[in-house]
């Protein structure tokens, strides 16, 4: 009788003892795992100069097994100019470590040259849109300059440490030959005020003297004005006629009230653009 109370009551401690030390393992594990594989920015060298920003990711992928595809950098500036931006670019997609190199345009170059950047804060955010997870990290203007300005590993040079695959080139094998045949002429020249061909009605059009040139078209009035889906943000539609197009970080917009009756700027506008997604109806 005795000989069997000690052995329940060992059996009873030993049972007590291994769930305090499998508890005490799974503390431990999580404690690990926040110190050593919280997710991690690093501010790489773009290859896009002022007007880009290159980064790496990298986070525990079997805790989250997620996709990201966004990135937002933000500019905290309260005693400087601007006192505050937001830089906001979808890439790729990825469910692995990864590094982007993304051309962020004027704006980045705008952020970098921030009056008072020194003793701003600079908050660089990477978030999955499809799974709403975000990651972010802060840091004082000062020190985000020197990692932008001092950083010499690329994202390529990144992808290739993470192994990411190369994409595959295809080539496309011609039939016959693999000598292409030449671009067919088609006679048409592109109707822009910097084509000499044209020159003479962009100068009438703006009241200059065209005696002796062609004759002078007459300007007219659209009704609309309208951006259809693919804008690739070249600005530069917004570069030829700021009062009607605005350029954002991810599409193109036509300004409220813009002014319409300037139908040979907005087409100018439309034959400059290299994805043709500019349109417009003439008045009448
Ligand atoms: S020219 Fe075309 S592609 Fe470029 S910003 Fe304007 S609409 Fe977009």
């Amino acid at each position: 009788m005795n000989t069997t109370f000690i052995a329940m009551a060992v059996a009873i401690l030993l049972g007590i003892g291994l769930l305090i030390g499998i508890g005490a393992l799974s503390l431990l594990s999580g404690a690990l795992n926040f110190l050593f594989v919280k997710p991690k920015i690093e501010i790489l060298k773009s290859q896009y100069g002022e007007n880009g920003f290159a980064f790496s990711f990298v986070w525990d992928q079997t805790a989250e097994p997620v996709s990201f595809d966004r990135l937002k950098i933000q500019l905290f500036n309260p005693f400087g100019n601007p006192v505050q931006m937001e830089i906001t670019r979808e890439f790729e997609p990825s469910g692995k470590d990864f590094a982007r190199d993304l051309d962020l345009g004027h704006k980045m170059k705008d952020l970098i040259e921030a009056k008072g950047l020194d003793s701003a804060t600079i908050e660089i955010e990477v978030a999955s849109s499809r799974e709403s997870v975000t990651h972010h990290i802060s840091m004082k203007g000062n020190s985000f300059k020197e990692k932008f300005n001092n950083a010499t590993l690329s994202a390529t040079e990144t992808n290739e440490k993470f192994a990411v695959p190369k994409e595959i080139t295809r080539f496309e094998i011609p039939e016959r030959t693999f000598i292409s045949p030449p671009l067919p002429k088609t006679g048409k020249a592109l109707k822009i005020a910097t084509n000499p061909e044209f020159a003479a009605i962009f100068a009438g059009a703006a009241g200059g003297d065209v005696s002796g040139g062609a004759a002078a078209a007459a300007n007219y009035s659209v009704s609309k004005v309208w951006i259809e889906p693919g804008c690739i943000v070249c600005d530069a539609c917004e570069g030829i006629f700021p009062e009607v197009f605005e350029v954002t970080d991810t599409t193109c917009l036509i300004r409220p009230g813009a002014p319409l009756n300037d139908g040979l700027r907005i087409q100018e506008a439309a034959e400059a653009c290299p994805v043709e997604v500019i349109k417009f109806t003439k008045v009448g």
